[in-house]
């Protein structure tokens, strides 16, 4: 199936475009129990009606995918809807089903549970925040990240080195016990090894025989210039490791731009407020101001200019993330009217108000017949 013709995800799983995570989850349940595979051998329209709510659950049950379905429809979630799964999002899957059925080979085994106990280590995130000038201009970061890696001392196998972890007796290696529930033949996690399929006689020592331990690595991260506030950056394999010396997850920058404190963003234009006197405004005047990026532009105040009125640097906002026109900045004039003025000035004021010019008192008196109209009720 190609996306356009991919059906809706709230549709798929009944539900409505406003349902709760919780609600989701339980639809998604219920049509996973109706169309498992192994309840439904060799029916393929099963199998596809399986595959089509586990898509629709895998974007709807996370925010970040959900909001994007929301606002693009299929073409805004990642990969094609029935292909391709996202071994991240499938840990949440396991989490569901993973005891109430055998999980894992029904999308090419990527996820395998039991016999070999290789699973995927989990995903991690990281809140990284940074200045809008470091986003403007893409930086550097070393991060420090606190993760579950393989035991060196047993290489992720928990046994001590030279003895090795014997196949559990319980659910012989699989790591599953099955039982039966009215028509409903399910799997359910061994109670004794855990589903790891062996029991550890030699423990080992560092790591209590989990095969990882919790160590704290220094990552570089490179951060494109341009970046927004929530983007997310994968780091392909530095999650988790997997247990038992399952291969790792990843970890996901997520960014956090701090507010600036003269520019403020709309996508990639910048927006800035100048103070300017009145007599910049009413003669015109050049000023220069500094960019995100430390460059120093011209602004030409006209002669004449309102409160309000502004001015455009081109290409001196945010770069453009993908690479596009950078976008612009927006020069808010804020005109500054002297709060005293000395005698002097005050006389040469009140000479040139005596001249007139620049404002009709037709302005004013527009107004107050307006006014009157108004609250005469024509
Ligand atoms: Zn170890
Ligand atoms: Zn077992």
């Amino acid at each position: 199936m190609s996306p356009d013709q991919a059906r809706d995800y709230y549709d798929v799983l009944g539900v409505a475009r406003d349902a709760s995570v919780d609600e989701i989850k339980k639809a998604y349940r219920g049509l996973a129990v109706k169309y498992h595979p192994d309840r439904n051998p060799g029916d393929s329209v099963a199998e596809e009606s399986f595959k089509e709510a586990s898509q629709a659950y895998a974007v709807l049950s996370d925010a970040e995918k959900r909001a994007r379905y929301d606002r693009f429809g299929h073409q805004g979630v990642e990969g094609q809807p029935f292909t391709g799964f996202d071994p991240g999002a499938f840990g949440d899957f396991a989490d569901i089903l993973g005891d109430l059925f055998g999980f894992g080979d029904i999308f090419g085994g990527r996820q395998g549970r039991g016999r070999q106990g290789r699973r995927r280590g989990h995903d991690l995130q990281y809140t990284l925040r940074i200045s809008l000038d470091e986003a403007a201009r893409g930086v550097e970061r070393s991060i420090r990240v606190p993760r579950l890696e393989n035991c060196g001392t047993c290489e992720g196998s928990g046994s001590k080195p030279g003895t090795t972890p014997e196949p559990c007796g319980t659910c012989g290696g699989n790591g599953q016990v099955m039982f039966r529930r009215g028509f409903l033949s399910v799997a359910q996690t061994c109670p004794t090894c855990s589903g790891a399929g062996r029991v550890n006689r030699y423990p080992c020592d560092p790591c209590g025989g989990r095969g990882r331990v919790e160590r704290e690595v220094t990552l570089k991260v490179n951060v494109p210039a341009g970046v927004d506030n929530g983007m997310r950056l994968r780091l392909t394999g530095e999650g988790e490791s997997g247990p038992l010396g399952g291969p790792p997850g990843d970890l996901f920058v997520i960014i956090g731009v701090t507010p600036h404190d003269v520019f403020e963003r709309d996508g990639d234009d910048l927006h800035m407020e100048l103070p300017i006197s009145v007599y910049q405004a009413m003669l015109g005047a050049d000023i220069e101001v500094t960019t995100i990026r430390q460059e120093t532009a011209a602004v030409n105040v006209a002669a004449g200019s309102q409160p309000g009125e502004l001015y455009r640097v081109q290409g001196a906002g945010m770069p453009n993330i993908n690479g596009r026109r950078s976008g612009d900045l927006h020069v808010h004039f804020k005109v500054v009217v002297p709060q005293k003025l000395g005698s002097e000035q005050r006389q040469l004021i009140e000479e040139v108000a005596r001249l007139g010019g620049g404002f009709e008192p037709e302005d004013q008196r527009s107004l107050f017949e307006r006014l009157k109209r108004a609250f005469a009720g024509d």
